[in-house]
């Protein structure tokens, strides 16, 4: 069952006192570019609630795991989870501040009347900031073959040795006298 609602008690109204809250955050699928992540069980969220003076700052941490893709291979891969979480909300609207609050709304959050805060988007974003640029199954992933598709880190195919081949035959054409290098005269002086 999702819990990503915390409900601040009352205690928490007096400056420096402190309340831990956890809960779970569930996520079927998440698309970050080319990657998309599923997640079959759910994160595990743990944050302190601190009170400041005049504001609340959340902080903590969420946990987990993450299947998507190698970026190279396209294998599964599990990606390890552990987000960093903070945000910080206002107890009252700032006074002489509501010409700012109407140019950038995002500039600071205020605790809603209901004193409840919904975590879920700032679960998710911690998450987003923790997953991986390119997710690889081994940072020594060897990947596909460009030509053939072959998993390389599985089996290994030839057109690498082709593809050396071809390179070889293209300096020669660039380079008509690399032929005459190679060549071996000392046969002919034998013959000779
Ligand atoms: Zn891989
Ligand atoms: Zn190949």
């Amino acid at each position: 069952m999702q819990s990503t609602r915390i409900t601040i008690p009352h205690e928490l109204f007096a400056t420096a006192e402190s309340s831990t809250f956890s809960g779970t955050l569930e996520m079927e699928r998440l698309e970050l570019g080319p990657d998309e992540y599923r997640f079959d069980q759910p994160l595990a969220w743990q944050v302190d609630v601190t009170n400041t003076g005049d504001g609340l700052l959340v902080a903590g941490r969420i946990t987990g795991t993450g299947t998507t893709s190698c970026g190279r291979c396209l294998d599964d891969v599990d990606v390890a989870i552990d987000g960093d979480v903070e945000e910080y909300f206002l107890l009252q609207p700032p006074e002489d501040d509501a010409e700012k609050d109407d140019d950038d709304p995002d500039e600071f959050e205020i605790l809603p009347d209901d004193h409840v805060i919904d975590m879920e988007p700032i679960l998710q974003a911690a998450v987003v900031l923790d997953l991986p640029t390119v997710p690889l199954c081994s940072e020594s992933c060897k990947g596909l073959c460009p030509d053939c598709g072959a998993n390389l880190n599985a089996e290994s195919c030839e057109c690498a040795a082709a593809r050396e081949q071809a390179n070889r035959e293209f300096d020669q054409l660039k380079n008509p006298f690399s032929v005459l290098q190679e060549l071996d005269l000392s046969e002919h002086d034998e013959e000779g």
